[in-house]
């Protein structure tokens, strides 16, 4: 369930303020989305399918994701994530191989959860499906469209005016790029980038994080 107020990393958000940005936004789409679907249950008299450990949409996907939302997820990886979350997103990311086809989504936990709910994209965030659960390998938009929600639609153009400015577009640019669908030109599947890099991104942090601590405790 999303919270009213906005989860804050005052620390990690001073040395990056994309990541504010980017909070933002998800923060948005989160509080629209929870009004969305209180809409459509109360419509459609059930709620939706989806639930804790519901997890056949995290795999055989395409995963579409900005630059600034892999970003989200490297930092929360690398900066947020406990060692024992750390290790198996590891062993993930080196099995991961989307050539062989069908791959699982490298965030995955072996609980079926989502190990950087915090910075999910946005398509995690706003993809619902109403009716039965979804079956591995079901085309839900072929065979039953209606059941597919997805929420937020009306906050979007706020959501552009947290996000436009990191990709360098001005204020009186984002209304008319907003219209002519300049986010969804940004977008590729998570899994065709290269998300080894991350195990690179843990490791810095993991020596930066060492050596703050031996500095604190030589000052101690
Ligand atoms: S989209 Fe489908 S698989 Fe994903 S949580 Fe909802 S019902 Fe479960
Ligand atoms: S980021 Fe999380 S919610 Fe999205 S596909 Fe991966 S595991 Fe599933």
């Amino acid at each position: 369930m999303s919270s009213e107020t906005r989860r804050r990393y005052p620390l990690d958000e001073a040395r990056h303020p994309w990541l504010t940005r980017l909070l933002n936004a998800y923060h948005i789409s989160d509080m629209a989305t929870r009004e969305d679907l209180a809409r459509e249950t109360a419509l459609r008299g059930t709620p939706p399918a989806c639930r804790a450990g519901c997890s056949v949409c995290c795999t055989s996907q395409v995963i579409p994701v900005t630059a600034f939302e892999i970003m989200g997820i490297f930092w929360y990886v690398s900066e947020i994530m406990d060692e024992a979350e750390q290790a198996v997103v590891r062993a993930n990311l080196h099995a991961h191989r989307p050539e062989d086809g069908q791959p699982a989504c490298p965030f995955l936990s072996r609980a079926g959860a989502c190990s950087v709910y915090p910075v999910r994209p946005f398509i995690c965030r706003q993809h619902h499906v109403f009716g039965e659960p979804c079956r591995l390998g079901e085309n839900l938009r072929e065979e039953r469209p209606r059941d597919v929600f997805n929420s937020a639609h009306d906050r979007a153009r706020e959501m552009a005016w947290e996000l436009f400015p990191l990709f360098g577009v001005g204020e009186d640019d984002i209304d008319w790029r907003f219209e002519s669908g300049y986010m969804s030109g940004r977008s590729r599947d998570l899994h065709s980038l290269p998300l080894w890099n991350i195990i690179t991104h843990m490791d810095a942090a993991a020596r930066r994080k060492q050596a703050d601590n031996a500095g604190t405790s030589a000052h101690s």
